[in-house]
């Protein structure tokens, strides 16, 4: 399919970026590595008048250490979060949950800070991100603000930046000494997940991310509260899949959806040690 006819902006600054938000509102959208975008519009589920081009602003793609958390930039690629040294020994989850995204192409155009705006629920990082409690910065006509992961993702393929905002930042803590799994449940390599599921074990506090299992990437907090209270990583992973609703496709019916999601879950608890 061939996209409805759109003009297109290449901005050259986070602030050219911004300018061409703020002039055109919920018409426009940004473009960082397009592979989610360009599919949508190729789809026409969506048909923005305006793309404006940040795909080439190597200022916000950067991977920092910021004392007690590293500091991402939104137009990172997945390639280079997988083999940067500064994550694999400060956050391996994400290391790890990155070097899983697609395949070497996909990992090389794509950005995180695409992947988390587009907020798919299919999606691998945003499990990561759950689990790790990661903060994320936006920047907007009135300045920055910071947006806990937890309050980002708002419903299918939404989340609370208003249109005029874009994602700068992704803050994930440093815990080199935290047990950590990556649980991804997919037909072939490089597939898309079936079920995926991040766990963190960190100081006596568990993060629990799922893939696919409702229409936003979800917490499994009902395994979360049963490792607070001491419960073993069988006991958790059989509530992973409470209060959580996935849809049916064909890969894949609800119930199937769920086991998997417990045995996922269980599977990665041990693994990280719960
Ligand atoms: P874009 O497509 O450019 O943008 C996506 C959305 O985010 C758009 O709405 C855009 O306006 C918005 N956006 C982008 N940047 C910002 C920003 N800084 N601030 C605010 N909004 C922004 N993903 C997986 O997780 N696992 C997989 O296994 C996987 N397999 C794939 C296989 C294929 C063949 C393809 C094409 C994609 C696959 N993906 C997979 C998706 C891929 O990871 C995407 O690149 C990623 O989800 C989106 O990142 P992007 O930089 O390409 O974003």
């Amino acid at each position: 399919m061939i996209p409805a006819a759109f003009d297109y902006v290449r901005a050259d600054s986070a602030d050219a970026a911004l300018a061409a938000l703020a002039e055109h509102g919920d018409e426009a959208k940004l473009l960082a590595g397009g592979h989610s975008l360009i599919p949508l519009m190729k789809f026409r589920l969506a048909a923005p008048a305006v793309v404006v081009d940040i795909g080439r602003l190597q200022d916000l793609s950067y991977i920092n250490d910021a004392g007690d958390h590293l500091a991402i930039g939104a137009l990172t690629r997945f390639t280079d979060i997988e083999t940067s040294d500064l994550v694999k020994s400060q956050t391996p989850l994400l290391a790890a949950c990155a070097s899983n995204v697609g395949d070497p192409q996909v990992r090389h155009r794509g950005t995180i800070g695409g992947s988390t705006a587009h907020a798919d629920a299919a999606s691998d990082t945003p499990s990561a991100l759950l689990a790790l409690r990661a903060t994320l910065v936006a920047k907007g006509p009135d300045g920055e603000r910071e947006i806990a992961i937890d309050d980002f993702f708002t419903g299918f393929l939404e989340n609370s930046l208003s249109d005029t905002e874009m994602l700068t930042e992704i803050r994930v803590p440093k815990v080199p000494d935290a047990g950590w799994s990556f649980q991804k449940f997919n037909r072939r390599a490089q597939d898309w997940a079936i079920v995926g599921a991040s766990i963190l074990v960190n100081n006596g506090s568990t993060g629990i991310g799922l893939v696919n299992m409702g229409g936003t990437p979800v917490r499994a907090a009902a395994a979360e509260a049963a490792i607070s209270s001491g419960g073993s990583a069988a006991d958790a992973g059989a509530l992973a899949a409470d209060g959580t609703s996935p849809t049916a496709d064909l890969n894949a019916s609800v119930e199937y959806r769920q086991h998997l999601a417990r045995v996922l879950t269980t599977r990665g608890l041990a693994e990280a040690g719960a």
